[in-house]
C-alpha cells in the first residue's frame, strides 16, 4: 500500500493545531488529533506532504480540578529545541504596521516505511521582535480575537512565505479549518508580484483557486472565526481589508475566515456525510463535499489488541482494510486482549485517583471537550433510573474526562455538575469518576479500556467526533446519538447502539436509559459470547473504514489530485452522467 503518488510538487497542510506526539502540548483536542493522525497516515502511505503550524511554546493548558470540580489552568511550556531542528530560513510578516520576523522548527514525522512528512512549527520568539510579537506563537487558542487574527497572519501568510523560503514546491495548499485562510491572501499577493496593492484579474483569482482546498470542521457558529472591520483594518491594514471586502469575504459586516477559505478553494469538504450537508446549507453559494474523518490505527489501538492483530492478521499495519478480517479471530482472543486493556485503564485510574475499580463491572466512558452541546450531564437526567440500571447490571462504572476552554464558563459549570452528581449518586453499585487533564495518553487508555463509549451531543453539532472511532479500533462499541460519524458507523446491535432522536433532552435521555436497560446491560451481563462477537464486528466493520489511511486516500483522490484518478470506468461515467 506504499502509495507514492508521482507528481512534481507537494501538498502543504496548514493547521492551527497538530498533535505531533504526546510530549508536545501543541494541540487542544479533536482538530489537532485529526491533523496529527492525517500526517501519520500520509507518512505511512508515502504521500508527499509537508505541514505548517505554530510552535505554541506555552502549550495548551494543563487542567486541574478541585474536589468540587472547579477547573483551573496552568501553562505547559515546552522547548521546540528539544524535539525539532531549527531551519536557517527566516521570513517576515506585517502585523498592525509592524514587521514581525518568523523562523521555523522542523519536526520529521516518519512513516511505517520511512517516508518523512516534515512539520514546520512557526515561531516569532526572536530577539529582533518586540516583547508582544515574541509571544504571538505562545498560546494555542489563548488571548482575544486581536491575538487570534495576528496568529492567523503568522500561520497563513507566514506559512506561505516560509514554504517559499525553504524552497518547497507546493502545488496544493490544504487549509485544515478557517484559521489558515489568510494563506490565500499571501498566494494572491505572490501571484500579483508581492504587496497588498493592485487589482487582481479573474485569472489571478483562478490561479490561486487552482491550488487551494479547504476542510471545515464544525457547524457551531463560534467555531468560525470572524473579525470586525476595525480589527481587520488595524491588524491587516486598510488595503488588504478593502481587497478582502471587494472579494466578498465579509458577511454581516465581519471578515469571515470560512468565507475567505471557500472563496479561494477549488474543493471544500465537511468531515462526515451529514456535516457536509449541514455545511452546504450554511454556505449555499459554494459546493461542499464530505470526506469522513478517521483515526490513525496504530496510534489508537492498545498494545494488547495490536499484539493480537500482529499474530492473527499481520497485514493490518500495511493495509488497514485487512482489519475487516478480524471477523475470523476467535472470540476468546478479542476478549482477552480487551481484558488487558481494561486492566491497564483501571490501573491508571487507580494511580491517578486512588480508587479501586472492578474489572468485571460494566464500564462506560465519556470523554470530550466540556462544551454545552455535548451534554455531559444527560446521563443524570433521571438519577433514580440510573441507579436502578446500575443495580440490575450488578454494578456500573462511568468514567468522565474533558477540559473546558478557559473562557467557557458554561462548560466549566458542566464539569462541576458531573463532579457533584458523581459524589451524590455514587454507591456500592454505581461509581462515577471525573478524571483530570484529558489529553492524548488518557484518551488512548479510556477509548481502549472501557466496555462502551458513550456520546450524546445535540444534533447536528457534532461534525464528526473521532473518539468513538478510537474505541471501535479497540473493539469497543458506541452508544451514541446518530450525529457525525455515528450515522455512518452504527449498525444496531453489531457495532453498538443508537440513542434515538427525540423532541428534547428528556426524550433523548429516555432513549439512552432504555438502550442501557434493554440492550447493553442484558448482553454484557448474560451473554459474554455474544458480547465478544459484538466487539469483533465493531473492530472489523468500523476499524477497517474509520481510519486515516482510508481518509488520506480519499483526500488524495478527491481533493488533492482528482485529475490523477485511475481511468474512470464506463460504469462510473454512466453514474456520473446525471
Ligand atoms: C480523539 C480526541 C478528541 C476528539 O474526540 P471527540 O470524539 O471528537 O470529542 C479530543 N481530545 C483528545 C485528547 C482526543 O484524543
Amino acid at each position: 500500500m506504499h502509495e507514492r503518488i508521482p507528481h512534481g510538487g507537494q501538498v502543504a497542510y496548514f493547521s492551527m493545531e497538530i498533535a505531533i506526539q504526546p510530549a508536545m502540548p501543541t494541540y487542544s483536542g479533536g482538530l489537532g488529533v485529526l491533523a496529527g493522525d492525517t500526517l501519520r497516515s500520509a507518512a505511512d502511505l508515502g504521500v508527499p506532504l509537508v505541514a505548517f503550524t505554530l510552535a505554541h511554546r506555552k502549550g495548551y493548558f494543563q487542567q486541574h480540578l478541585s474536589a468540587t470540580g472547579l477547573q483551573t489552568e496552568d501553562v505547559q511550556p515546552w522547548s521546540p529545541e528539544e524535539f525539532c531542528t531549527e531551519e536557517a530560513a527566516r521570513i517576515t510578516v506585517a502585523i498592525e504596521g509592524r514587521v514581525v520576523a518568523v523562523r521555523a522548527w522542523r519536526y520529521d514525522l516518519a512513516g511505517l516505511f520511512g517516508h518523512i512528512v516534515p512539520i514546520y512549527l512557526l515561531d516569532t520568539d526572536l530577539e529582533e521582535n518586540s516583547g508582544w510579537d515574541r509571544g504571538l506563537t505562545d498560546h494555542l487558542y489563548g488571548g482575544d480575537t486581536n491575538y487570534r487574527l495576528q496568529q492567523e497572519i503568522v500561520l497563513g501568510m507566514g506559512g506561505v512565505r516560509m514554504a517559499k523560503a525553504l524552497g518547497l514546491r507546493v502545488n496544493v495548499f490544504h487549509m485544515n479549518e478557517g484559521h489558515a485562510a489568510l494563506l490565500t491572501l499571501a498566494l494572491l499577493e505572490s501571484q500579483l508580484g508581492g504587496g497588498p496593492l493592485g487589482a487582481p484579474a479573474e485569472a489571478d483569482l483562478e490561479a490561486v483557486r487552482r491550488t487551494c482546498v479547504f476542510t471545515t470542521h464544525t457547524p457551531v457558529p463560534a467555531g468560525h472565526d470572524r473579525f470586525s472591520t476595525e480589527q481587520a483594518i488595524r491588524i491587516l491594514g486598510s488595503d488588504r481589508t478593502a481587497r478582502l471586502e471587494a472579494l466578498g469575504c465579509f458577511r454581516d459586516g465581519l471578515l469571515n475566515m470560512t468565507l475567505l477559505a471557500l472563496r479561494f478553494s477549488r474543493y471544500a469538504n465537511g468531515v462526515a456525510m451529514l456535516h457536509g450537508k449541514v455545511s452546504q446549507a450554511m454556505f449555499p453559494e459554494f459546493k461542499i463535499d464530505s470526506i469522513t474523518n478517521g483515526v490513525h490505527a496504530p496510534t489508537w489501538i492498545s498494545e494488547p489488541v495490536q499484539k493480537m492483530l500482529d499474530e492473527q492478521i499481520p497485514a493490518w499495519r500495511r493495509d488497514n482494510l485487512y482489519l475487516r478480517n478480524v471477523i475470523a479471530v476467535p472470540e476468546s482472543e478479542m476478549l482477552a486482549a480487551h481484558k488487558r486493556a481494561k486492566e491497564e485503564l483501571l490501573a491508571e485510574v487507580g494511580s491517578r485517583t486512588g480508587l479501586v475499580l472492578d474489572p468485571n463491572v460494566l464500564t462506560l466512558g465519556f470523554a470530550r471537550r466540556a462544551a454545552t452541546y455535548k451534554r455531559a450531564t444527560l446521563m443524570f437526567t433521571d438519577p433514580e433510573r440510573l441507579k436502578e440500571i446500575a443495580s440490575k447490571a450488578g454494578g456500573l462504572q462511568i468514567l468522565y474526562a474533558g477540559k473546558a476552554h478557559p473562557q467557557d464558563e458554561p462548560g466549566k459549570a458542566l464539569i462541576q455538575q458531573v463532579v457533584a452528581e458523581a459524589a451524590r449518586l455514587g454507591n456500592d453499585n454505581l461509581r462515577i469518576v471525573y478524571l483530570e487533564n484529558y489529553a492524548w495518553d488518557l484518551g488512548a487508555r479510556l477509548t481502549a479500556g472501557v466496555d462502551v463509549w458513550v456520546n450524546n451531543p445535540r444534533r447536528p453539532y457534532e461534525a464528526s467526533g473521532t473518539s468513538g472511532m478510537k474505541a471501535a479500533m479497540n473493539g469497543v462499541p458506541s452508544l451514541s446519538i446518530l450525529d457525525g460519524w455515528w450515522i455512518e458507523g452504527c449498525i444496531e446491535g453489531v457495532t453498538g447502539w443508537a440513542i434515538e432522536d427525540g423532541a428534547d433532552d428528556l426524550a433523548e435521555a429516555d432513549s439512552l436509559y432504555s438502550k442501557l436497560e434493554t440492550a447493553v446491560v442484558p448482553l454484557y451481563r448474560d451473554a459474554p459470547e455474544k458480547w465478544a462477537r459484538l466487539m469483533r464486528t465493531t473492530l472489523a466493520f468500523n476499524g477497517s473504514y474509520f481510519n486515516t489511511n482510508r481518509m488520506v486516500k480519499q483526500y488524495t483522490r478527491n481533493a488533492y489530485y482528482p485529475e490523477r484518478l485511475p481511468q474512470t470506468t464506463k460504469v462510473e461515467e454512466a453514474a456520473y452522467a446525471d
